[in-house]
């Protein structure tokens, strides 16, 4: 597609204008610009970053990339394959792998995030039909019946105020974003906090797998980042980020006793450095307002708990979602069209993400409970379709919600069989377990279920 600006002289003027090159903004740029879309993306900060989000790739997002052409962009710095699930619970512990039987089909991928951002902004900034702007938005600018028609930024080296006019403003600026207010009825809460810290040179019991630690009072886990070293990201409940005393206290009572032995020597020398990153994890489930002239994209937009790693499943398919329905138009002369492809765009993303946000804030709730974490492991070690099933859905490669919804109760019933085996007069953690099942899934449902979930296609390949 490639269309004229309005004014060719003017750089000013853009078919679209992307607020904030992260994962989602700059992952958009580099699939549209090659199409001859005339793009102005716009970030404060250009350099690479020093993250703990966003490092473990499920194989749904990997299938995303592959879907769009961008596998590339996965090559070429020390990225790791992963290849399943491991749970550890005191001394028991099994794998679990993302492909059944002989298929090699889904992998994930561990990597740093900073190296794999730059890797997609640089292939993004090699089109000419893109300009990079270094800069802070402020403001969406809005005409006089409200459509949006560009943004207001403030430029970093010279601190002078300057305007961006576009047809289409996509606000991908994050879990801070300064602009859902805008755009959005969207109500974010703080679920707990993680704690990541890295390993150097630790063989993991499974290598080349995400790693899920039960026994422990809260969850942690850990997979490579790169082929010397693993993220370890420990939950610090509740909604107050812990203090640097906190966290050491935390670490070393409630981590450090449940892991294996094979870490203890890499985990003494991360404790040594001191190196803590706290981020916090949010729940925001999606309630965008349709909007002339902007569209929101990535975590402005949605957010889940990230002990499944789905964020960026999520931020993939809405990429590649938005820019389906944006490349089916002829130009972006046509506001009416852009109007209702928006609107199918916000339509269409429930059902591609209603399993990926229940199952990460569903896992949590179940890993925070000690009767359910109980019957999660026996479930999942009893195998076949036990562990295949929930494997897929984590995974993000199947989006049939019946299939989640059955795996989860089948959990809780598997626990309420055990405690009725031992003790047929143990009804009051019966009737916890009932309650907390209901407690966990009830919100979630109603937050992420619509209609469309159950009679779309289920599977994302
Ligand atoms: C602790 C943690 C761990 C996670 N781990 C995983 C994981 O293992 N796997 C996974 O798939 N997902 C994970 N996620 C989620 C994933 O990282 C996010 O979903 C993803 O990074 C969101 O991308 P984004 O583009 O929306 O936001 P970001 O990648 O944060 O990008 C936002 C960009 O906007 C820019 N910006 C912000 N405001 C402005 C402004 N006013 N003007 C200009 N630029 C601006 C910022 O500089 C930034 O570059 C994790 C999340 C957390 C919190």
């Amino acid at each position: 597609m490639n269309i004229p600006s309005e004014d060719t002289e003017d750089n000013e003027f853009y078919d679209i204008c992307i607020i904030g090159a992260g994962m989602a903004g700059a992952t958009i740029a580099a699939y549209l610009a090659p199409k001859g879309i005339k793009i102005a993306l716009i970030d404060r900060e250009y350099t690479e970053k020093q993250r703990i989000v966003g490092e473990l790739l499920q194989p749904g997002a990997v299938q995303t990339l592959k879907k769009m052409g961008l596998e590339h962009l996965l090559e070429g710095f020390d990225a790791q394959p992963v290849y399943g699930y491991a749970l550890l619970n005191n001394d028991k512990k099994f794998p679990i792998a993302y492909n059944q039987g002989d298929s090699t089909d889904f992998n994930g991928v561990g990597l740093h995030n900073g190296r794999f951002l730059q890797k997609i902004r640089e292939d993004a900034l090699k089109n000419d039909s893109i300009t990079q702007i270094h800069g802070t938005v402020y403001e969406l600018m809005e005409d006089s019946k409200g459509v949006v028609t560009g943004v207001k930024y403030r430029e970093k080296h010279t601190r002078d105020v300057k305007a961006v006019k576009a047809k289409l403003s996509i606000t991908s600026d994050g879990f801070f974003s300064s602009f859902r207010k805008d755009l959005s009825n969207n109500v974010k809460t703080v679920t707990s906090f993680f704690i990541g810290l890295v390993l150097k040179d630790c063989v993991l019991p499974y290598p080349n797998h995400g790693h899920v630690f039960l026994s422990a009072p809260t969850p942690f886990v850990c997979y490579p980042i790169s082929s010397t070293e693993t993220r370890l990201l420990i939950d610090f409940p509740g909604k107050k980020a812990p203090k640097k005393d906190d966290i050491r206290e935390h670490i070393l009572t409630k981590v450090a006793p449940f892991l294996p032995n094979e870490f203890k020597e890499c985990f003494a020398n991360a404790m040594a450095e001191n190196n803590f990153k706290v981020m916090p994890n949010h729940y925001m489930p999606a309630k965008p307002v349709l909007r002339e002239g902007a569209v929101m994209l990535g975590d402005a937009l949605n957010m889940r708990h990230p002990i499944t790693g789905g964020g960026l499943t999520a931020v993939f398919s809405d990429v590649y979602l938005l820019s389906s329905h944006l490349l089916a138009m002829p130009d972006f002369n046509d506001s009416k069209l852009l109007h209702e492809k928006l609107e199918l765009y916000y339509q269409d993303r429930y059902h591609a993400n209603t399993n990926v946000n229940i199952m990460a804030n569903a896992l949590y709730g179940v890993m925070s409970n000690d009767l359910l974490k109980q019957g999660v492991f026996e479930y999942l070690r009893k195998g076949g379709d036990k562990s295949g099933g929930p494997i897929s859905l984590l995974a993000g490669l199947n989006r049939n919600p019946t299939l989640l919804i059955k795996h989860f109760f089948s959990v809780a019933w598997l626990c309420i069989c055990n405690l009725a085996e031992k003790n047929k007069m143990n009804l009051p953690n019966i009737f916890k377990i009932i309650k907390d099942a209901f407690c966990i899934i009830a919100p979630l449902a109603v937050n992420e279920l619509r209609p469309s979930s159950f009679y779309k296609k289920n599977t994302q390949h």
